[in-house]
């Protein structure tokens, strides 16, 4: 009852006045096994968990406006430090009074710190201890991201959360290239943390290791004598391997401290953060439901659902029967097929609605679950149910545009 009067009050206090500037709260709600249900208070409000975070890169989600968002119970957005440094930059940024103010958005957000896209995107020029140098993608200016800048700069967002720079080799490079990150990471994370000025901006450490479970457990044991407020899990999201990263990641969990929040980074299908939040982590982001509503795949309790085929022609029922969102509330599978072959972008926005919101149910489906202590049932039928199965023919139905969603942007 005390968590309850505490969000009404945070709720009244937000309506009339600035957002507080409380360090972030974490509080267990229910376990249920290794799985949890938590509340992490924070500046622009409050998550409950488990929790899938929407991708907004750019400081918005792609098709989706802040009224959608919340209409489907967005309760935080995932941007990018990397995206939003080279563009729009710091100074229009800081002129406009923060991340949220520039965009509008109340509720909460977490920034990558940028370090994933540094490695995939820039044209590396030096990476050291100090920092990593790279041409910009956007201008073809040379950069230079220090753990140091990249905290500053997310305070200066004033985002909820922000992410301790990191280097993020593939889950396939050699073990000398992973133990040298892990220990490059370490020693960005003690930076971050020395760097950090803002309370209320809380920082997360990011666990590197690949599938070596003795350098996780390095890089956790690291972080956890920094006593962040949160801990990550980075490094996992390639698609191929995730039967294999299944057990790396369960045992990267455990590894971590119960009172603390635990994301896990970049990932993934429904039926991989069904696994996850079985192994205990807490918030989840992927590109999967934006970007392949975009390219015309919908995720449903049927399974995957591609828009264009034939067979939707003249189909008059919802994307799903079973969902409440406003897509399936308002308009056919005929009419989305004709839109999305006919290019137009609302074809984009119906489809974005509907993908988020068949992920953010499942994760209330999931905290429901843990709350009444019935997850194992919830996780077991999941996973045997047509959405739960569809893993395999999802690459094949999505195309390579939607295998490669699992990377993040
Ligand atoms: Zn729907």
């Amino acid at each position: 009852m005390q968590t309850h009067h505490s969000h009404c009050d945070r709720r009244h206090a937000r309506s009339c006045s600035a957002p507080d500037t409380a360090p972030m709260r974490f509080s267990l709600d229910a376990t249920d096994g290794r799985a949890r249900a938590a509340t992490i208070d924070l500046p622009h409000g409050t998550l409950t968990t488990p929790v899938f975070m929407p991708v907004g890169t750019q400081g918005t989600v792609k098709a989706m406006t802040n009224a959608l968002l919340e209409d489907i119970g967005a309760q935080i957005v995932l941007g990018n430090t990397y995206h939003l440094y080279l563009r729009p930059g710091a100074d229009i940024i800081a002129r406009a009074g923060g991340l949220h103010r520039f965009s509008a958005w109340q509720r909460p957000f977490l920034t990558d710190s940028g370090g994933y896209q540094v490695y995939s995107l820039a044209k590396l020029r030096t990476l050291n201890d100090s920092g990593v140098s790279f041409q910009s993608h956007v201008d073809g200016s040379m950069v230079e991201f220090t753990p140091e800048k990249v905290v500053a700069f997310q305070e200066l967002l004033g985002v909820d959360i922000m992410m301790q720079l990191d280097e993020c080799p593939p889950t396939t490079a050699d073990r000398d290239q992973i133990t040298a990150a892990v220990q490059r990471s370490l020693l960005w994370a003690a930076r971050s943390r020395e760097a950090w000025r803002r309370d209320e901006c809380a920082l997360f450490g990011i666990v590197q290791g690949g599938l070596h479970a003795d350098l996780r457990a390095q890089s956790a044991a690291g972080l956890i004598a920094l006593d962040l407020p949160g801990y990550a899990l980075g490094g996992f999201s390639v698609g191929e391997d995730m039967q294999q990263s299944y057990p790396a990641i369960a045992a990267a969990a455990a590894l971590l401290p119960p009172d603390r929040p635990r994301y896990l980074m970049g990932i993934g299908f429904p039926e991989d953060i069904v696994r996850a939040a079985g192994f205990g982590l807490d918030m989840f982001d992927c590109v999967l439901p934006t970007r392949c509503a975009r390219n015309g795949l919908c995720f449903y309790s049927g399974g995957r659902l591609r828009i264009k085929n034939a067979c939707y022609r003249d189909d008059m029922s919802p994307i799903d029967p079973q969902c409440t969102c406003y897509a399936c509330r308002t308009v056919s599978r005929a009419y989305l097929r004709h839109l999305f072959l006919a290019n137009e972008i609302t074809a984009c926005v119906l489809m974005t609605i509907h993908n988020l919101h068949y992920y953010l149910e499942l994760c209330r489906g999931m905290r429901a679950a843990i709350m009444a202590g019935r997850f194992r049932e919830f996780h077991d039928g999941f996973l045997a149910s047509p959405a739960g199965r569809a893993h395999g023919a999802a690459e094949a139905a999505g195309g390579p545009a939607c295998a490669q969603a699992r990377r993040k942007t």
